[in-house]
């Protein structure tokens, strides 16, 4: 059986067919054509799975969001505080200059703030120590251990010199 050449009735050219049958010079026309052919139909196909899926999707596309969200958060904080490991002397030394450049304005913004906020500062004060109270009371006396001989020998020291100074009061007024 010999074969003639046919036309492809996608792409209009020439080609020998294995079989009778065969209609497309090559499976890309076929697709083409199936996909021409079904072009509304497809689309009406795929109109209705999302219509029907729209729920779905949005939840899908939202924790998608989500996760990408967290994990460029992540990789945000992981750079900074890299990048603050790095540079930590660097910024504790810029830090320090700042502040003792700008004593005083710092100063007075923050007794600003206290005056204005002097209330509310007090309720949440005393909110946190009602919070925090047996946390607070330990970490007091934690610290008062680790520092006992410090803070007594500064006790010691202030005693000796009231008492010196009243001393010398006493001995002025015998005079
Ligand atoms: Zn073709």
């Amino acid at each position: 059986m010999t074969l003639i050449a046919k036309i492809c009735i996608t792409c209009g050219n020439n080609f020998i067919p294995n079989t009778g049958k065969q209609r497309y010079c090559n499976p890309k026309c076929r697709n083409r054509h199936y996909y021409k052919e079904n072009n509304e139909k497809i689309r009406e196909s795929r109109r209705n799975f999302y219509a029907k899926n729209r729920e779905r999707m949005r939840i899908y596309n939202n924790a998608i969001y989500k996760i990408r969200y967290r994990e460029t958060k992540r990789d945000h904080t992981e750079s900074s505080k890299r990048y603050y490991e790095k540079n930590k002397e660097k910024l504790a030394k810029k830090h320090k200059e700042y502040r003792a450049a700008n004593k005083e304005k710092l100063q007075d913004y923050s007794k600003k703030y206290y005056e204005e906020n002097k209330d509310k500062i007090k309720v949440s004060n005393r909110n946190y120590y009602d919070a925090n109270k047996e946390k607070l009371l330990e970490k007091s006396n934690k610290y008062y251990e680790t520092n006992k001989e410090e803070i007594l020998g500064k006790k010691k020291l202030q005693y000796k010199k009231s008492k010196e100074k009243l001393l010398e009061s006493q001995l002025k007024k015998e005079k």
